[in-house]
């Protein structure tokens, strides 16, 4: 019954390409000690060309696809999918070891692998965030020129996709200040953890101290 306590909580963060939630999700883990919140930041797995501002290990590690489906065949991902023809996916091991020393881990994933990881995890909490407009979109796209036109508009008619999806996501945040977004963040992670089938374990902790010195 209390199988949730203790353990850290799955907050997945979806969002269009560009819409900003790799800054979002920065500023909340360089927020969390002073708010007092444990996260993690899970780093996926891709076949995709590193972009010229990226660190492999950093935003993602970067691997071969035959790197990548070595993984798949050894069931080490907890979900996967292919977007624009290449591979990403959530390294499992860090997933689980994370969650059982009770961090908080914050998994940066489209909507199909949002489905994937509710089958396994219903619990998990599920955040999309919303640009304001598909101008702006489309201004941060070519802004932070990585890809080519067809690729900026390949990501935009899968924006259009993707955001009714948005519907059936426990938050929305419509990211037009960061700060402000991930203030949001931080307050929906504090929020949860104080939901009562995550917190109900300590009534009974509290009451077995009923009556003793
Ligand atoms: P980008 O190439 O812009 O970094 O990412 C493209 C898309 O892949 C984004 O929607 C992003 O959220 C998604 N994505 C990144 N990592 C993963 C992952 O591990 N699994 C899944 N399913 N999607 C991911």
């Amino acid at each position: 019954m209390n199988q949730l306590n203790n353990k850290g909580i799955i907050v997945i963060v979806s969002g269009p390409s560009a819409s900003g939630k790799g800054t979002v999700v920065s500023r909340v883990l360089e927020k969390a000690d002073d708010a007092r919140v444990d996260v993690q930041l899970s780093i996926s797995m891709t076949t995709r060309e590193i972009g010229k501002n990226e660190v492999d290990g950093e935003s993602y590690y970067f691997v071969s696809r035959e790197e990548f489906e070595k993984n798949i065949a050894e069931n080490n991902l907890a979900e996967y999918n292919s977007y624009a023809g290449e591979y990403y996916g959530t390294p499992k091991d860090k997933l689980e070891g994370w969650l059982n020393e009770g961090f908080n881990v914050i998994l940066e994933i489209d909507v199909n692998g949002t489905k994937q990881v509710l089958e396994q995890y219903p619990e998990a909490v599920t955040v999309y965030i919303l640009p304001p407009s598909f101008q702006e979109l489309e201004f941060r796209l070519r802004s932070r020129g990585r890809d080519s036109e067809e690729k900026i508009q390949y990501r935009l008619a899968k924006g259009k996709e993707e955001i009714p999806e948005a519907r059936w996501y426990d938050y929305i945040l419509v990211n037009e200040i960061i700060e402000e977004s991930a203030d949001n963040l931080l307050s929906i992670i504090k929020a949860e953890q104080n939901s009562r089938s995550r917190i109900e374990y300590k009534i009974d902790e509290v009451l077995a101290t009923y009556g003793k010195d």
